[in-house]
């Protein structure tokens, strides 16, 4: 049950979402377009700083509140899901929590202006296995010289910079890895490749390559060595958010199905009147809601200050999985009109809703987060409930 400010929020972010994000998703798909011209309105109406303290610029909110936007712009737009996300939770998060108070009072305020932050984690080579990380950070002078590769980077061409984990360390044993805010400025910062993606395609993600670039130690996030717990913290909160998109896609899937089973006429009467499609809806509808209350849970539990990680894995492998199934089967209730006309937005639902599964660590990544919470909960306590 959500609070009433909560339900508020929801009418609100439900109206922005209609009315200024919806009319342009076809569009942005169908031309692989970022809509720049999102960022000052987005801005505006707080989106761009919900993890962010009025004190620097932001329109904080608690998490189920931003859960909500999430799932609200991700229900009309996933592109616009994504970049929402990616930027408060990955983006401004790590600032607000590991930031010196230099770089809140340089960055924050821009970023709740409308420039966007990315997150540089995932490598070439270091895709499921981040501590993997290739990046190498050299101390020189005063500050750090730092080379490396990042691939699938949300927004990275449009990024002000990117919060990018580097080893620190040349011992090949010593895997010690370092968050660092790196520039698009900065001399050897240059964006790469861009994806020509199957879904999202209305966000923006590429290479990232840094080639000698010169970075102040100002530029250093927390301590050294400390990145790779950094990340783990930044990404058990970015997976509350990734459950959001995977709610809200699932959501909007529903919401095309509902309409058109009540609309298509076969036989002499609507498919809604059909038992089996009607069972279908009910599944679906009974899914996206047990997903929903899981996602709001991590997220209560974030707010409480109780530990969340196996909750905010669950909820990201619960409503990621939901949303692919569901509109798989939003698609079928469509049959071929669903599939194969692209007329409908489960369409493309459809086909954004997969990064859900894969973003902040694929599925099988949860599973394993899970698996060693309980195992170790239950080798203390002899129960995990
Ligand atoms: C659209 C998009 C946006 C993204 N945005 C960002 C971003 O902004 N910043 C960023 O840093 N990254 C980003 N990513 C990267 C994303 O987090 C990675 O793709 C993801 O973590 C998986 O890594 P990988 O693709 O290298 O797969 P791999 O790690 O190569 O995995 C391949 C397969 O093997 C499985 N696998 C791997 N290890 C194990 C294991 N131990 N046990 C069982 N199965 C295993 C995986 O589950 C997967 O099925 C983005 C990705 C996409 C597609």
């Amino acid at each position: 049950m959500l609070e009433k400010k909560q339900q508020e929020f929801r009418q609100k972010i439900q109206a922005f979402a209609k009315e200024v994000i919806a009319p342009q998703a076809v569009d942005l798909d169908l031309q692989q377009r970022f809509p720049t011209e999102y960022l000052k309105p987005m801005a505006e109406f707080g989106l761009m700083s919900m993890l962010i303290d009025k004190k620097y610029g932001g329109s904080k909110v608690d998490t189920v509140c931003y859960s909500i936007a999430v799932e609200e712009l991700s229900r009309v737009c996933g592109s616009t899901g994504i970049t929402i996300a990616a930027h408060n939770s990955l983006g401004t998060f790590p600032i607000v929590a590991f930031g010196s108070e230099e770089q809140k009072e340089r960055f924050l305020p821009r970023a709740a202006g409308g420039e966007l932050l990315a997150f540089g984690l995932t490598e070439p080579d270091a895709g499921s296995d981040a501590g993997g990380t290739k990046s190498m950070a050299v101390k020189k002078g005063d500050g750090w010289v730092v080379n490396g590769t990042k691939c699938f980077i949300t927004s990275a061409t449009h990024a002000m910079a990117t919060i990018s984990t580097a080893r620190t360390s040349d011992d090949p044993q010593d895997k010690s890895i370092t968050t660092f805010i790196l520039e698009k400025s900065m001399n050897g910062y240059s964006v790469g490749k861009k994806e020509n993606k199957l879904g999202l395609r209305g966000s923006d993600t590429a290479f990232l390559h840094f080639d000698d670039v010169e970075v102040p130690d100002t530029n250093r996030l927390g301590k050294q060595g400390e990145g790779f717990k950094q990340m783990l913290i930044t990404l058990d909160g970015g997976r509350i958010s990734i459950g959001a998109m995977a709610i809200g896609l699932a959501q909007g899937a529903l919401d095309c199905a509902l309409s058109y089973a009540n609309e298509r006429k076969q036989f002499g009467r609507t498919i809604a009147a059909n038992q089996a499609i009607q069972h279908k809806l009910a599944n679906m509808a009974t899914e996206v809601q047990a997903a929903r209350l899981m996602v709001y849970e991590a997220a209560r539990m974030k707010d409480a200050g109780i530990p969340f990680s196996r909750q905010s894995a669950m909820c990201k492998l619960m409503a990621s999985e939901v949303g692919t199934r569901v509109a798989h089967l939003a698609m079928e209730i469509m049959g071929g009109v669903g599939f194969y006309t692209g007329k409908y937005p489960a369409e493309r639902i459809w086909r954004d809703v997969k990064l859900c599964e894969i973003g902040e660590g694929t599925s099988e990544i949860q599973r394993l987060v899970i698996a060693r919470d309980i195992l170790r909960v239950v080798s203390e306590k002899g129960a995990i409930i």
